[in-house]
């Protein structure tokens, strides 16, 4: 039997968790949230531990995906974890909690996403942050999202620290400062040392509200559109077919592969494409699955002298710029273990990790089939643009400067990657081009904006059908400069507040 919502949410990750737990404050109104995934992960999904979710991935909850061969890292066809349960990716992610630099969240606005800015983003942003003891003129105090204070930094790691300033970088309090620029001690997204995904903070307190439904292992295949409106969609369940009908308004918040897909599924998309595959097409959109693009990541590697001290430990980050009039361009993270290419496998030691805060390379995600059970085709085009592999080596290059730096004499040894191998731009460049993978941060795929390119409108209302929107990772116009959780919570909380008012302002 058809079931009818005045709001149905596709997609339980982070953004869905939000929405549904939001949406669902105001008695009056029913919601449904769908989730292809399961209730529940296995039990190392609670683990305070950010390592451990290393575990979680190629698991029972995770899509297991992969890209299409990347032609900028030497054609490789890179493994791509995206979380599959409620929750989402937040229940397999690092946990680390770092917005952006004020800059990144700006860009936006100049792409075209109107009223999308850092001072617009800042309210929502806080609401949804537990940061106890921040600054409040930036900082959430709480919200739902907790901020546990770090453990101590274990020797290494604080050496690791100090090495970034020996090496000339600014000291800086707290890395979500708008402004933060240097090294700075990682928030994590734990409770009572419990891992805290968007399900555990927003939507597993409320699940015994009246107006709320969630149903798990509900694969959402296609939205129903008749006469250009959105009124529900149709999914799977067990192998058994189900539709929801939604009086109100469908909320796509699958990530940025799912919503993507459901909308080129739909009929939503570039029509030559969607023609191609047989599709209706029921909303010509070219930018649909385009400007797909993720932070590119890679490390160096030492060995160490002496056996660091095992145990949890804080972790220092840095934000660092690659020209000097730029805004920050890279972010790097220091890991007190020797990792192998590609997250191999890890050796005592150390590694300064360097993503690429602002990429510059494009590509997309499209429909490999008409079949909704079919994987899409994912093309993050890493390192396509030349620009990213000189930056990416400009950031080798700091990596290196740190890792030498007094601070760690004691501990340095020889350098395990790239190593010798690896002196000139070029022999740096072809080292990037071996090792980069993902950060596991993609976005853009249903950019805000008002051209003909953009997909959702700065209300997140996609572009040419009525009761139907867009909220999650997708919608960024460009990834900010951070790990993207904390940015997709704050999309999120304003989501769901421009869809709960009636007027839909943009305040
Ligand atoms: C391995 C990994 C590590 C990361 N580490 C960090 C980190 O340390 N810090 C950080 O800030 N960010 C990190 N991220 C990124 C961050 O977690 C994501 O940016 C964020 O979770 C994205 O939120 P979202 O709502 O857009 O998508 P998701 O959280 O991925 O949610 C999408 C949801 O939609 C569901 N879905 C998809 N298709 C359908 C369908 N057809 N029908 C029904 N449901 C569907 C999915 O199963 C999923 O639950 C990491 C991500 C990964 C994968």
């Amino acid at each position: 039997m058809e079931k009818v919502y005045d709001y149905v949410i596709v997609g339980g990750g982070t953004a869905g968790a939000v929405l549904a737990a939001r949406l669902s404050e105001n008695s009056e109104v029913s919601v449904a949230l769908l989730e292809a995934g399961a209730g529940e992960g296995p039990a190392i999904m609670s683990d305070g531990n950010p390592e451990a979710a290393v575990g979680l991935w190629g698991s029972s909850v995770d899509w297991n995906y992969t890209t299409t061969p990347q032609s900028g890292t030497e054609n490789t066809v890179h493994t791509w974890p995206r979380g599959r349960v409620l929750g989402g990716s937040s229940s397999i992610n690092g946990m680390t909690h770092l917005r952006g630099h004020a800059s990144s969240f700006d860009a936006w606005e100049k792409q075209g996403a109107i009223g999308w800015n850092y001072q617009e983003m800042l309210p929502f942003l806080m609401r949804s942050e537990g940061a106890r003891g921040g600054d409040p003129r930036f900082r959430g105090q709480t919200g739902p999202m907790t901020i546990e204070e770090p453990p101590a930094a274990t020797p290494l790691a604080q050496d690791l620290h100090d090495a970034a300033v020996d090496a000339g970088h600014p000291r800086c309090e707290d890395g979500n400062d708008p402004q933060a620029e240097g090294v700075f001690w990682a928030e994590r997204n734990v409770a009572a040392g419990r891992r805290q995904s968007a399900a555990d903070a927003y939507l597993f307190p409320v699940l015994s509200r009246p107006n709320l439904t969630v149903v798990t292992d509900a694969q959402v295949r296609r939205l129903v559109i008749d006469n250009g409106r959105c009124g529900g969609a149709e999914y799977v369940q067990n192998g058994e077919p189900g539709t929801v009908r939604a009086e109100r308004e469908v909320v796509l918040s699958a990530g940025a592969v799912g919503s993507p897909q459901i909308l080129l599924l739909s009929g939503i998309g570039p029509a030559d494409d969607l023609r191609r595959l047989g599709i209706p097409v029921r909303a010509a959109l070219p930018g649909v699955g385009a400007n797909l693009h993720d932070h590119p990541l890679a490390w160096i590697s030492y060995g160490v002298k002496k056996s660091p001290v095992p145990g949890p430990s804080r972790q220092a980050m840095l934000f660092a710029r690659t020209s000097p009039g730029g805004d920050p361009d890279i972010l790097m993270s220091f890991t007190a273990v020797a990792l192998e290419p590609r997250w191999a496998g890890a050796q005592e030691g150390f590694s300064i990790l360097f993503g690429l805060a602002t990429p510059t390379s494009r590509g997309s995600v499209r429909l490999s089939s008409a079949d909704p059970a079919a994987y899409p085709l994912i093309d993050p085009a890493y390192l396509t643009e030349s620009e990213d592999v000189a930056r990416m080596v400009a950031a080798l290059r700091m990596a290196r400067d740190i890792a030498r730096a007094d601070s760690l004499s004691a501990w340095r040894d020889e350098e395990t990657l790239p190593g010798r191998e690896a002196v000139t731009d070029e022999e740096c460049g072809a080292y990037i081009r071996r090792t980069a993978g993902t950060y596991f941060h993609p976005v853009g795929t249903c950019r805000i904006g008002t051209d003909d390119e953009a997909v959702v409108d700065a209300a997140l209302r996609v572009h040419g059908v009525d009761g139907l929107s867009v909220a999650d990772a997708s919608v960024m116009p460009s990834v900010v400069s951070a790990n993207t959780n904390a940015a997709v919570l704050g999309i999120a909380e304003r989501a769901a507040h421009l869809i709960a008012h009636p007027r839909r302002t943009l305040r």
